[in-house]
C-alpha cells in the first residue's frame, strides 16, 4: 500500500512541507534542495540492507551490491576533494565529530574550537555537548572587526597545549587560514613534546572547497570532516577524510565498531550520486554563483544600512547585525521574515547584548535560493523585501504585499517540477 493510502495524515505533512519548500525564499544558510537523483538513491530500497563493516569485509552476508555503492562514494569522494581516503559511514556531521575525535583523543584530553558565539559549532566543545563533556574544551574567538583571531587562538593553544585544533564554523563568512592553524597545531606539538592534531570541519562550505572556491583543507589537515547536505548539496550525513594512511585505519575503527553499528546504505548511495554531481563542471558553476549571489545581498543590505560582521562575506553566508542596524532583535526579525515566506535564522553576534534565545542577528545563506535558479538581480530584490519587512512590522497591508511578491518569484523558480 502506498504512503498516501496507508497514512494520510503524514502523506499530508510530507506535501506541506513541499508547498512551503516551493513557494519561501530559504535562506537558511545550512539548507540546500537536493536533486531528484539524489532522492531517488536516499529513498531506495537500500534501507533494507545491513552491512556494518566495511566493502569486503562485512559482518553480514549479501553485501555485494550495497559494496558497489559503498566503494563508489568513497572513489568519488577522494577525488573531489584530493584526499587519500574517505569514510562515508557519519550518519551526520556531529556523528562524523564524534568518531573523529575518537579516533584521535582520549577522554580528558583537550579540544581547542571556535567558540559557539563566535560562530562555532556545538560539538566544538560546547559544555551541553558530549564534545564538552568528555573532553576539555577552550575556544577561540573573534577580534572586534569579526574575524578569526589567530593570535589569541594562537596564544591559548601554546598555553594550553591542546590535543586537536579545530578549525571550522556554522556561522563565519570569511576564508579560514587553514596554514595559519596548521602552523599552531606544529608550534604546540614541538612545545608539548606530542602531537597536536589539526582538525578541520569544513561541514558549512563543502560545495565551495569542491568547486575549488575555497582552500581545501586537506593541504593541511590531519583530519577533514564534513556534512554532506549543505553548501555540498547532497542527502543529510557526514563523511571523514585524510591523508594519514595511520589515521585511516583509526577512522575507520572508530566509525565502526567505536561509535556506529549499521551504516545507512541508502543514504551512503545518495552520498555517492550527490559527488558525482559535484564533479560536474555546472557544479563549480554553482558554486560560484552561490558566491556571487551572497556578495550581492551583502552589498544591497549594506546599502540599505545594515551592519554585518565583518562587514561581508568571501562565502556563501552573511551575518546580519539587526538589532544594532534597525533595532529590531534576531527572534522578532526570523518571525516577521517569516509571517512574508523568506526563511532564516536567529544568530548571535560577537559581544551580543542579546540572550542566545533572542539575539541580535540573522544568519543569511545563499546556497539554497542559488540551487533554485536565483541570480545577482534576484538577491537585491531579497534585500529590499528584508528591508521592508522588518521597517514595517506593523504594517499588514505591506507584508501581505511582499508576501506575495515572495510566491510570485518562487513559483517561477520550481523545485521537483518535471
Ligand atoms: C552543521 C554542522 C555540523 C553538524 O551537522 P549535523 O549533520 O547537523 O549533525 C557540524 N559542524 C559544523 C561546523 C556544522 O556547521
Amino acid at each position: 500500500m502506498n504512503l498516501r493510502d496507508f497514512d494520510k495524515e503524514l502523506a499530508e505533512a510530507i506535501d506541506n512541507e513541499l508547498v512551503r519548500q516551493r513557494t519561501n525564499i530559504e535562506l537558511i544558510a545550512s539548507e540546500n534542495f537536493v536533486s531528484r537523483a539524489v532522492l531517488e538513491a536516499q529513498g531506495s530500497i537500500l534501507t533494507n540492507k545491513y552491512a556494518e563493516g566495511y566493502s569486503g569485509k562485512r559482518y553480514y552476508g549479501g553485501c555485494e551490491y550495497v559494496d558497489v555503492a559503498e566503494t563508489l562514494a568513497i572513489e568519488r569522494a577522494k577525488e573531489l576533494f584530493h584526499a587519500g581516503f574517505a569514510n562515508v559511514q557519519p550518519h551526520s556531521g556531529a556523528s562524523a565529530n564524534l568518531c573523529a575525535y575518537n579516533a584521535i583523543l582520549m577522554p580528558g584530553d583537550t579540544i581547542m574550537g571556535m567558540s559557539l558565539d563566535a560562530g562555532g559549532h556545538l560539538t566544538h566543545g560546547y559544555s551541553v555537548n558530549f564534545s564538552g563533556k568528555i573532553y576539555k574544551a577552550v575556544n577561540y574567538g573573534l577580534t572586534d572587526d569579526g574575524y578569526i583571531d589567530y593570535d589569541a587562538a594562537e596564544a591559548l593553544a601554546l598555553d594550553v597545549l591542546p590535543n586537536v585544533i579545530v578549525a571550522g564554523a556554522s556561522a563565519y563568512s570569511r576564508i579560514i587560514d587553514f596554514k595559519r592553524f596548521k602552523e599552531m597545531a606544529d608550534k604546540v606539538t614541538e612545545k608539548a613534546g606530542r602531537k597536536c592534531f589539526f582538525m578541520v570541519d569544513m561541514a558549512h562550505i563543502a560545495g565551495l572547497v569542491a568547486a575549488g572556491l575555497h582552500p581545501n583543507p586537506l593541504e593541511y589537515a590531519d583530519i577533514v570532516t564534513t556534512t554532506t547536505h549543505k553548501t555540498l548539496r547532497g542527502p543529510r550525513g557526514g563523511m571523514i577524510l585524510t591523508n594519514d594512511e595511520a589515521l585511516a585505519k583509526k577512522i575507520n575503527s572508530s566509525v565502526f565498531p567505536g561509535c556506529q553499528g549499521g551504516p545507512l546504505m541508502h543514504v551512503i548511495a545518495a552520498k555517492a550520486v550527490c559527488f558525482k554531481e559535484a564533479l560536474q563542471p555546472e557544479f563549480k558553476e554553482y558554486a560560484a554563483q552561490v558566491i556571487k549571489n551572497c556578495k550581492a545581498l551583502a552589498e544591497e543590505l549594506k546599502k540599505l544600512g545594515y551592519k554585518l560582521v565583518s562587514g561581508g562575506t568571501d562565502n556563501h553566508l552573511v551575518l546580519v547585525d539587526i538589532y544594532g542596524s534597525v533595532g529590531v532583535t534576531g527572534k522578532k526579525a526570523e518571525n516577521i521574515l517569516h509571517s512574508v515566506s523568506i526563511t532564516c535564522n536567529k544568530n548571535a553576534i560577537p559581544n551580543d547584548t542579546q540572550k542566545p534565545t533572542i539575539t541580535s542577528g540573522v544568519r543569511l545563506g545563499a546556497a539554497a535560493i542559488t540551487t533554485r535558479g536565483f541570480k545577482e538581480e534576484d538577491m537585491i530584490k531579497v534585500a529590499h523585501w528584508i528591508d521592508e519587512a522588518l521597517r514595517n512590522q506593523e504594517n499588514e497591508e505591506v507584508l501581505a504585499r511582499i508576501k506575495q511578491e515572495v510566491i510570485d518569484i518562487m513559483a517561477k523558480h520550481p523545485y521537483l517540477e518535471y
